[in-house]
């Protein structure tokens, strides 16, 4: 080895030691000046999780499934953009999802619309929803006018009707008040969704984030900045529990008529709350729409409430049906897998979910023979009543 090659080992070596001497302090106090340093925004925090974990991808579906709760090609252009019918039938081929349920489907002619271009080319594959028309709500005959309306509407092939949130939070009558879940005015509406075997997908109310104050402590903080119009807080509005109380006074007064209470009856946070509504009203059952979030970060309690009421439990997604999405859902119900983002991730909230691995019998009811139970009471309108 040459002296000059020793003597650059010998530098080095030196700034080695001295580096180390330099080097950080290992303190065992927190920096009482963290608060000044940590200026990171919360809309540019994005941690990726460390853990190493096994990823189940499941494409398909163990079972045929129906998704009960989506709006694909709907009248009312809640997904946007018209998808090719084609091309929506390739994506549900691929994930083995047989039937979609579209629940926004409108009446008339623009319910028509929506039949002609989904359901008659492909028979078997969609199922399309019907709604009332709430700009009637004033109208002396509204009940006997929303009755011939559902006639009709199931008449052209509707198998079903949807009620919005905005029964009890949007619909106002001429007076200015909102028009209550139980308005009286709508008994008619319901008997007859009964009398036709037709079932009724209503959504009342909201996550309980969206009726608390969009502050610090509120955990869908940055879903209602980016959406204020979702907060259903204050004094303008009925309560949450107020709303629910008459959603279920609808489900008692119409005892022959089958409820499908949308995104896990609104209240997956209380899955006790939901369990005891459940056993309370036989004509009750529930779909998970947009919901794999809130009952995916509660893997323990959400199962043994998938056991309980497997019977009553339908899937659902409320998404566009893109073969990843059903893959994420799938995921979640069908594997063990730890700690993976929800569909939508973060849109709803900073927390992710865990695999469920139902059991077979129970996978074959959520995925498809709740949903047929129910629409299998459907009665031919020219028979219905007899
Ligand atoms: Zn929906």
């Amino acid at each position: 080895m040459s002296s000059k090659y020793l003597a650059i080992s010998f530098c080095l070596l030196i700034i080695g030691i001295a580096s180390v001497a330099i080097g950080q302090d290992i303190a065992y106090k927190e920096d009482p000046e963290a608060a000044k340093r940590m200026t990171l925004l919360l809309k540019d925090f994005e941690p990726h999780p460390m853990v190493h974990l096994a990823v189940h991808e499941v494409p398909r579906a163990k079972f045929p499934v129906i998704d009960i709760h989506n709006h694909v090609n709907d009248a009312q252009g809640i997904n946007g953009d018209n998808v090719p019918p084609a091309e929506v039938v390739a994506n549900m081929d691929r994930a083995n999802v047989k039937t979609i349920v579209i629940l926004t489907g409108l009446w008339g002619e623009k319910l028509q619309a929506v039949l002609d271009n989904m359901v008659k080319p492909y028979p078997g594959r969609f199922v399309v929803f019907t709604q009332m028309d709430w700009s009637k709500i004033d109208d002396s005959k509204f009940s006997a006018k929303m009755g011939q309306q559902l006639d009709d509407a199931v008449g052209r092939g509707a198998r079903g009707l949807k009620v919005l949130k905005d029964l009890g939070l949007g619909v106002r009558d001429k007076t200015g008040k909102l028009v209550a879940i139980d308005d009286e005015r709508m008994d008619p509406v319901w008997e007859e969704c009964g009398r036709l075997g037709i079932p009724v997908a209503i959504h009342s109310t909201d996550p309980e984030a969206f009726f608390t104050p969009t502050d610090k402590h509120n955990e869908r903080y940055e879903e209602l900045m980016r959406n204020p119009t979702w907060s259903f807080y204050g004094a303008a509005f009925p309560s949450k529990e107020k709303l629910l109380e008459e959603r279920n006074h609808v489900f008692a007064k119409h005892p022959h008529t089958n409820f499908v209470a949308l995104h896990v009856a609104n209240w997956p946070e209380n899955l006790d709350a939901v369990s005891a509504w459940l056993k309370k009203y036989p004509n009750m059952s529930v779909e998970f729409g947009a919901r794999e979030a809130e009952l995916g970060r509660q893997p323990r309690r959400a199962r043994q409430f998938f056991m309980e009421f497997q019977d009553r439990i339908m899937f659902g997604t409320d998404s566009e049906p893109d073969p990843k999405m059903y893959a994420n859902y799938f995921r979640w119900l069908e594997t063990t897998d730890e700690y993976f983002e929800y569909w939508g991730y973060p849109g709803q909230g900073r927390w992710e979910i865990y695999g469920m691995e139902l059991p077979d019998e129970v996978l074959e009811k959520v995925y498809h023979k709740n949903a047929e139970r129910i629409f299998a009471q459907f009665k031919d309108i020219a028979k219905a009543g007899e």
